[in-house]
């Protein structure tokens, strides 16, 4: 399994242009499956275009909420190729995807590829399970980053957390944690390096995590 940071606060690939917001591509399980569009289109296409990855090969889309962080990229993105797009249920707005699949409960979308459905009315997050284990990714993690893992982990034993963490300073919770890319809107980025450097991994646009 495979994630390309696509679209973060900072590049970890100077090439790529950093900028408010979160997008990666998961590409797992023959899918291959853009989650969130970052703030803006342009910058999330020429992004994309500078790691050599065409639009086209993105099969889904996955947005965790409707903050325009995460969703400014969307029409953008589907002007150029309408897939279908798994929306949090409270979503509004009108886009020419192919297809809308509001998301209300946790529900699995394809073999080993789960939603955590919409929690407190606000975020999914999308969970894979790889070799039994669990990896979950957060937009902005504003459910709290404690359900989140706990709706993660019915499908299995969560090791692997990426995605904004936004203000989360329960520390602890991560400490069983193998994997800890903790980016874009987390505040305390530094302190959670510090209790877990073996885990932590320093995300940005063009990072690549392997799993
Ligand atoms: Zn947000
Ligand atoms: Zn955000």
């Amino acid at each position: 399994m495979k994630i390309t940071i696509l679209y973060d606060n900072d590049a970890w690939n100077p090439q790529l242009q950093a900028d408010w917001g979160f997008a990666c591509l998961i590409e797992a399980f023959d899918k291959t499956i853009l989650f969130d569009t970052g703030a803006r289109g342009d910058i999330l296409i020429d992004n994309m275009k500078k790691l050599n990855i065409s639009p086209d090969r993105v099969d889904e889309i996955f947005i965790s909420h409707d903050h325009w962080d995460h969703t400014g990229g969307l029409s953008h993105f589907l002007q150029l190729h309408p897939a279908r797009v798994y929306m949090p249920s409270i979503f509004s707005g009108a886009y020419p995807a192919e297809e809308i699949i509001k998301v209300h409960d946790a529900e699995k979308l394809h073999d080993n590829i789960y939603s955590t459905g919409t929690l407190q009315d606000i975020e999914q997050s999308i969970v894979i399970k790889n070799n039994k284990k669990v990896t979950v990714i957060a937009g902005c993690s504003h459910p709290g980053v404690d359900k989140i893992l706990d709706a993660a982990a019915q499908f299995g034993e969560v090791t692997t957390i990426i995605g904004g963490l936004h203000g989360f300073n329960d520390f602890p919770l991560l400490k069983n944690l193998e994997n800890i890319c903790a980016t874009h809107c987390t505040q305390y980025k530094n302190e959670i390096q510090r209790r877990y450097p073996s885990a932590y991994i320093q995300g940005g646009a063009g990072k690549v995590i392997e799993i």
